[in-house]
C-alpha cells in the first residue's frame, strides 16, 4: 500500500505529502471501491485512532481533487463524495447506479455513449472530449423491500 502512495509523491508538485495527506489518501485505498463523503473519511480516520479535523479533511480533499488523485462526485443527495481517480488518465470514467433505497452507489465499466457521442458531435457540430452519467433507482435488495412497501399488507408475491 505504502508503495502505491510513494508513487503518488510526485503529483504532489510544489505541495508536500502530510502525514494528514497520506492517511487521507490511505483510507481511499483502503476503500478503493468506495465513493466516500468527507464525513465517512472522518469516521474511517477515527477508526484508526487518528486526529484529523473534518476541517482539514474537506481541504485535504479539495487539494488531492485539485492535483487529479481524487475524482468529486455529486449524487444529487446534497453532499460531495470521492473516488480515487483512475492512474491512466486517457481511461474514460465508469458510470454509477445509486440506490435511492439504501444509499449505495454501483459501478458500471459498459459505457454504450460513445454512439450517442457520435450522433451529438455530428447534430451540433460539437467536439464531446467526456460525459457524465448518473442511473437512479433501487438495488436488486431494495427491489424487494420497494414491492413489499408497495403492497397492501397482507399480499405476498
Ligand atoms: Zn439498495
Ligand atoms: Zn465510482
Ligand atoms: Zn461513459
Amino acid at each position: 500500500m505504502d508503495k502505491k502512495i510513494e508513487a503518488m509523491e510526485s503529483q504532489f508538485k510544489e505541495y508536500r505529502l502530510t502525514p494528514q495527506r497520506r492517511l487521507v489518501l490511505e483510507i481511499f485505498l483502503q476503500h478503493r471501491q468506495r465513493h466516500l463523503s468527507a464525513e465517512e473519511v472522518f469516521t474511517f480516520s477515527r477508526a484508526r485512532g487518528e486526529e484529523i479535523g473534518l476541517a482539514t479533511i474537506y481541504r485535504t480533499l479539495e487539494l488531492l481533487e485539485g492535483l487529479g488523485l481524487i475524482h468529486k462526485l455529486n449524487f444529487g443527495d446534497g453532499r460531495s463524495r470521492y473516488e480515487m481517480a483512475h492512474q491512466d488518465l486517457s481511461h474514460h470514467h465508469h458510470h454509477h447506479l445509486v440506490c435511492l433505497g439504501c444509499d449505495e452507489i454501483f459501478e458500471v465499466e459498459d459505457d454504450l455513449l460513445h454512439q450517442l457521442e457520435e450522433v451529438i458531435e455530428q447534430k451540433h457540430g460539437f467536439d464531446i472530449v467526456n460525459h457524465n452519467l448518473q442511473f437512479y433507482g433501487y438495488c436488486s435488495k431494495c427491489q424487494g423491500k420497494e414491492k413489499k412497501a408497495r403492497q397492501a399488507p397482507g399480499k405476498e408475491d
